[in-house]
């Protein structure tokens, strides 16, 4: 358990993601008396969120969109509100187009390709088509079957193996596996699923089945006040608001997706910007921490040149590097026994900070200067694991130009105002937010291709560029009929290969015992003064989930 800072402490923050300084942020807001040190290895701010500019379009080489309802969404729409950069959040209508998603799917298309593009279900019509598709063999006889299978409870267990169990079908090769492949770039028959999927174990010992749960929801919904999320409303009280979660809420229902204008970077450029204003935060740019220990009741950090001594550290630095970096000290109640060996005090801390595996992501960014007919418009598709053998480890294809041209800027002051009157009915804003639909064509193409993931043992794996290039141009032209060639001599044309080695932490089976082993790991050898944010020990790998995690452990470290 954390404990609460003592008036006018110091706390250095490991890393200027967006983690780091959402955490900053709430942290000032709630003790502005706490000296706030963020270091960061590089020269800029963003971690994983980067956005490189070229003369006329950019390239976000990590994420680029955000999911629009999410209790960390709300706190980050609250935070741009407040550092008045609420204008620049774009959002992606839940009707437009380029909001339709596909699978990649075993039908042969009217080309003759052995893979086409299969809908996700948005609709009725697209909901028969999904049915009676190959992909979806035996689904329907597998969601007929899950009542009556027997409820049982693991300790933990894979997705694959839940989803195996359940519904007895090649569900999770074929569907599930491709949703884990958009988020976690993981492989279902590792990743655990009371972490990724926490709901659907509890539904099963609470129901005996999901599907009855689910029915039994259904049901009592209409009756049901909707639950205010008590991370909110401690927000609420805590941060304080002039945005009406409720109807905000309700309005980004129609909004799966959101983004920033100028490339998602800008956002946590925005908010350094804003941070570095204040007098009681400090950046350390090109300041790579290379040693962390205890010393005399404070956190002493060492960059190239120079020991700060801190009250507190919050990380949110990849854990595998972290453990290189600390040395932590024995509770000398302990000494004798060596905490790294004694089963009574479980493994120490640098070990249990080393166990977690990230994987290895292969980017693919290309920008052609005109439209390219794809002849599908939409968000992009995922790859389940049974297509792999047709896709080159690809994981999924994000239509970027599809997105972009779709998005619309939707939080001005004038909408939030109207978003926020108390009058607004849910009919009212779903009404309201049809006017961000947007089909508009886009005038070039863009397209990112993910590949690699779990498909990668290593690092050392990584295919080079040549090999990489080639592949994605079979992959451009078996799936979306795209010749490639046809517009490398187009000025402007870019086709970028980026390695993203060790970036999305794998949370398989075990990892909830792990994430406990290291709190107790941090209670013991770091008297609690050392805390994890970000993706590896926090509350998931999204950002919504990182700017959650920062919000509630900079309340209980505030003490308020
Ligand atoms: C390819 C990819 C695609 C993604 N797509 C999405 C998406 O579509 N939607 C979504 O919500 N999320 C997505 N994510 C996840 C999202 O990027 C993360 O949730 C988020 O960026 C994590 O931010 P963070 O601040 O926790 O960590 P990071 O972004 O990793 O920031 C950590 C910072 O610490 C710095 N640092 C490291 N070591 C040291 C040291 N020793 N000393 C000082 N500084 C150090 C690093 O330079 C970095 O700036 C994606 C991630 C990847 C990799």
């Amino acid at each position: 358990m954390l404990k609460s800072l003592a008036p006018n402490s110091s706390i250095a923050v490991l890393g200027s993601g967006i983690s780091g300084l959402t955490f900053s942020f709430f942290l000032n807001r709630l003790r502005p008396d706490v000296k706030i040190h963020i270091f960061e290895k590089s020269k800029q701010v963003g971690g994983w969120i980067r956005s490189e500019e070229h003369e006329t379009f950019h390239f976000e080489k990590g994420p680029r969109t955000l999911r629009g309802t999410n209790t960390g969404t709300l706190m980050l729409l609250d935070l741009l509100t407040k550092i008045g950069a609420n204008d620049k959040v774009l959002g992606l209508h839940k009707d437009s187009l380029a909001n339709k998603k596909y699978l990649l799917s075993p039908f042969s298309d009217v080309h003759g390709n052995n893979a086409k593009l299969l809908q996700v279900p948005q609709d009725f019509s697209s909901f028969v088509k999904f049915m009676f598709d190959p992909l979806s063999k035996d689904l329907i006889l597998g969601l007929l079957k899950e009542p009556w299978q027997p409820k049982l409870k693991y300790s933990d267990e894979s997705v694959d193996h839940f989803f195996n169990r359940r519904f007895a079908t090649k569900l999770s090769e074929n569907i599930v596996s491709a949703i884990v492949h958009g988020i976690y770039a993981g492989d279902v028959k590792k990743l655990s699923v009371k972490a990724i999927f926490p709901r659907l174990p509890e539904m099963e010992q609470e129901s005996g089945s999901i599907i009855r749960y689910m029915i039994a929801q259904y049901r009592t919904k209409k009756n049901v006040k909707q639950k205010v999320d008590p991370f909110l409303a401690d927000y609420e009280k805590l941060i304080g608001t002039s945005l009406s979660f409720k109807n905000i809420s309700l309005f980004l229902k129609n909004f799966p997706m959101l983004s920033f204008q100028g490339g998602l970077q800008k956002l946590p450029i925005s908010l350094k910007n804003h941070l570095s204003q204040i007098e009681n935060i400090k950046f350390h740019f090109d300041s790579k921490i290379k040693n962390i220990a205890l010393e005399s009741g404070k956190v002493a950090l060492t960059d190239h040149d120079q020991v700060y001594l801190v009250d507190h550290v919050r990380s949110t630095i990849n854990t595998n590097e972290l453990a290189k970096i600390i040395s932590p000290v024995v509770p000398s109640s302990t000494k004798k026994k060596s905490v790294f060996k004694s089963k009574a005090n479980g493994p120490g801390l640098v070990k249990c900070l080393s166990w977690l595996h990230y994987t290895n992501i292969l980017m693919c960014n290309i920008y052609i200067p005109k439209h390219v007919s794809k002849s599908i418009t939409g968000f992009g598709y995922l790859v389940p694991r049974s297509m792999s053998s047709q896709a080159s480890k690809l994981l999924g294809v994000i239509f970027d130009s599809d997105i972009e041209t779709a998005m619309t800027p939707n939080f001005t002051e004038a909408n939030i105002t109207a978003i926020n009157s108390n009058s607004a009915s849910p009919k009212q804003l779903q009404k309201f937010s049809d006017q961000f639909v947007n089909n508009d064509l886009p005038k070039y193409t863009k397209l990112t291709l993910m590949l690699g993931g779990h498909y990668l043992k290593s690092e050392a794996d990584m295919p080079g560029s040549a090999e990489s290039k080639h592949a994605v141009k079979a992959i451009l032209s078996n799936h979306l009929n795209i010749d490639l060639d046809e517009f490398a001599s187009l000025p402007d044309f870019k086709m970028e290969i980026t390695k993203i080695p060790n970036c999305i932490p794998q949370y398989e089976v075990g990892y909830l015992d792990l994430k406990r082993k290291v709190q107790n790991a941090a209670s013991k050898e770091f008297n609690d003064q050392i805390s994890f944010g970000g993706m590896a020990f926090g509350d998931g790998v999204g950002i919504p989930d990182c700017v959650q995690n920062a919000f509630k452990d900079s309340a209980t470290l505030s003490g308020i």
